[in-house]
């Protein structure tokens, strides 16, 4: 009311008091008709989703609101590429105790070590890309989930895909620019993690592609996490050597050897 009043024209002839009294009154009048018509009384006030911020997403001009946090971190897990059963797949989900007893140690090691790297990924700080290198079933997937989650967590930007999704979407792109925005994201996330890669031949156009894709996040110092189970020369003949020393060179290897993990497990299951 005190707005509304130093609103009104200065020659209105209404004085300060006089217009306390007309407020109080038509205060009184809506209350009535609120009540006639059971209207609840805080009808006129406005509902936010999130009162902290009032739906601004700003606490201040440098400060996200914790909805605003949220809503990105949820968009980035739409965008991840993550498959529902990999949200699960976190550092404290990890069983150490599933691999062979004198394998444990280095498991830690690695755990501790891909922990590290997820956590400078999430504050945004610079790492080494990370190359898994193994058979099946070692625990390659789990700990991309594991370190994507973290990353994702920290509301930042993760793509998750295999090596065959990658070419897929290459192919399409060759045929179709309505692609190009999910390459671009590919090139511009906060971490891209690349799973699986495999063997099998891949065309000209996709090596180029690929090159590119690689080139560009290492020149801009954005982060990788590679998986594949092949040597380095099989790396090298498949993807050329071009390829390969660009994904190998200054990334931290880790190798996992041994028995596959999902026999373990179900073992352990009886
Ligand atoms: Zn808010």
């Amino acid at each position: 009311m005190a707005r509304l009043a130093a609103g009104l024209p200065s020659r209105s002839r209404l004085t300060g008091r006089a217009l306390e009294e007309r407020a109080a009154a038509l205060e009184q009048e809506w209350n009535a008709r609120f009540r006639e018509y059971q209207v609840p009384p805080d009808y006129l006030e406005v509902w936010w989703d999130c009162p902290r911020c009032r739906d601004t997403g700003w606490l201040g001009p440098d400060e996200k609101c914790s909805c605003l946090r949220q809503e990105e971190i949820d968009a980035a897990y739409h965008l991840s590429g993550l498959a529902p059963e990999m949200l699960q797949q976190t550092f404290e989900a990890f069983r150490v105790d599933l691999y062979p007893e004198e394998a444990r140690p280095f498991m830690e090691q690695v755990l501790r070590e891909c922990k590290e790297f997820a956590l400078r990924v999430a504050r945004g700080l610079p790492v080494d890309n990370l190359v898994f290198r193994g058979g099946v079933g070692l625990g390659k997937t789990f700990l991309s989930s594991a370190i994507a989650n973290t990353v994702l967590q920290a509301g930042r930007t993760v793509i998750y895909v295999t090596l065959a999704d990658l070419l897929d979407l290459i192919r399409r792109y060759k045929f179709d620019t309505d692609d190009e925005d999910a390459l671009a994201m590919l090139r511009e996330a906060d971490l891209l993690i690349l799973d699986d890669l495999g063997g099998e031949k891949v065309s000209e156009f996709s090596l180029q592609e690929l090159f590119a894709l690689v080139n560009h996040r290492i020149v801009h110092r954005l982060p990788m996490v590679v998986s594949t189970n092949l040597s380095w020369s099989a790396l090298e003949e498949v993807y050329t050597a071009r390829i390969a020393s660009r994904l190998m060179g200054s990334a931290r290897l880790v190798k996992l050897d041994g028995e596959d993990i999902r026999l373990v497990l179900k073992r352990a299951r009886g």
